[in-house]
């Protein structure tokens, strides 16, 4: 069994209808004016055993604090993370998001719209006056599939109804599922590059904007992106690697004690969940409360004018295209910061964040065939006079 072989949160079943069925002849009956939003099952399931801690994850720390960036600071971009498979990277993402706080949801909004933010508010929600419900539900963390197709993604026509009923309803997608929690997507470089690009975008703006078969949608779809990949099996193009925010590297451990501890502790969850959660419940409590002090902290945070100095030379001498690398680079630094309650940005922040920050942006040079974990390490070392 691989590492990061946990089940997998039990996923809503997909559409029972074909919502793939282009050809299908829609109906001359006139179509309701009013677009209304289905709502989506119940989440959780009680036979799912409890997530695998976060805290109870050996090594893999590029990893852990990239996530934990993004946790904070989710305006960093998404992460990417490339790697050996079974190397804990699903359950990395499932813990972090099972260790963050429940949040507030308008009870029965397909797209967990947050109760306290009115501007956010989706089609379901924003027509609705009065008294909102609101609920408590987990952090979503959505899986999506390497066959998943643009409808399942976006969300589309809701075809049963339209045909049975007459009645144009959105069947909102997995992104829908994804708004304000995760997106995971597990060997990213093998989707179709028009998804990925689609999916950047829609991270980007925080919007998922469906136009098509008369349907105008936009609700709000603000998510982590996660990739993971290994490079061996294909390569993403250069345009939407330097997309994303954060790129780690996630290694099969070499060393026997590490060997021997993930194993270790993978059997004792697998014999006995509950109690191996209990067991890291004040480890995990302890991380959800400097998150929860960081997110806090980061918007008092400055950057001074030299880390920023530092930033832009870094990105200058390793020749990163546009203004992105620094940005990300500003941002990373900046979440680190508030993560490890410092009371400034300093150039040691900089220089710890800028291979996950800056790696993926890197062009390839015929005269150096250094990889470029070492080459962003000697740009460090160089700019930074460490
Ligand atoms: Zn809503």
């Amino acid at each position: 069994m691989p590492i990061n072989g946990l089940p997998r949160a039990a996923a809503p079943a997909p559409p029972s209808h074909p919502t793939e069925a282009h050809g299908i002849r829609m109906p001359r009956r006139p179509a309701s004016l009013t677009v209304e939003v289905r709502r989506t099952a119940a989440r959780e399931d009680p036979a799912v055993p409890p997530t695998f801690p976060f805290s109870a994850i050996v090594g893999q720390d590029e990893m852990r604090r990239a996530l934990l960036i993004a946790a904070v600071d989710p305006s960093v971009g998404g992460v990417l993370v490339f790697g050996d498979r079974g190397t804990g990277k699903s359950t990395a993402i499932r813990g972090l998001a099972a260790l963050l706080p429940p949040m507030a949801a308008v009870a029965g909004c397909p797209y967990a719209c947050d109760p306290g933010e009115p501007a956010g508010l989706c089609p379901h929600c924003s027509g609705r006056s009065g008294a909102r419900k609101a609920q408590a539900i987990p952090v979503p963390v959505v899986d999506l599939p390497l066959g998943a197709t643009e409808d399942r993604v976006v969300g589309a026509l809701d075809l049963e109804r339209a045909l049975t009923r007459g009645e144009k309803a959105f069947e909102p997608g997995l992104l829908a599922r994804a708004n304000r929690g995760f997106l995971y997507i597990d060997e990213v470089n093998l989707l179709d590059d028009h998804l990925v690009d689609l999916l950047l975008d829609v991270a980007a703006s925080g919007v998922n904007t469906v136009e098509r078969e008369g349907l105008s949608i936009r609700h709000p779809a603000r998510f982590v992106l996660v990739g993971s990949g290994n490079p061996e099996e294909g390569e993403l193009r250069p345009q939407l690697l330097d997309r994303f925010g954060l790129a780690v590297e996630v290694t099969t451990p070499t060393d026997l004690p590490t060997r021997i501890d993930v194993v270790r502790r993978r059997d004792a969850y697998e014999r006995d969940p509950a109690g191996f959660c209990a067991a890291y419940a004040k480890a995990d409590r302890s991380i959800r409360k400097t998150l929860a002090a960081a997110r806090a902290r980061l918007p008092a945070l400055t950057v001074p004018d030299a880390t920023l100095e530092a930033a832009a030379r870094l990105c200058l001498a390793l020749g990163t295209d546009g203004l992105r690398g620094e940005l990300t680079l500003m941002r990373t630094a900046r979440a680190l910061a508030a993560y490890e309650g410092a009371e400034t940005v300093s150039l040691d922040h900089l220089a710890r964040i800028a291979p996950s920050a800056l790696r993926h942006r890197l062009r390839r040079n015929p005269l150096d065939e250094s990889g470029s974990t070492a080459r962003v390490a000697r740009a460090v070392e160089d700019v930074l006079a460490r």
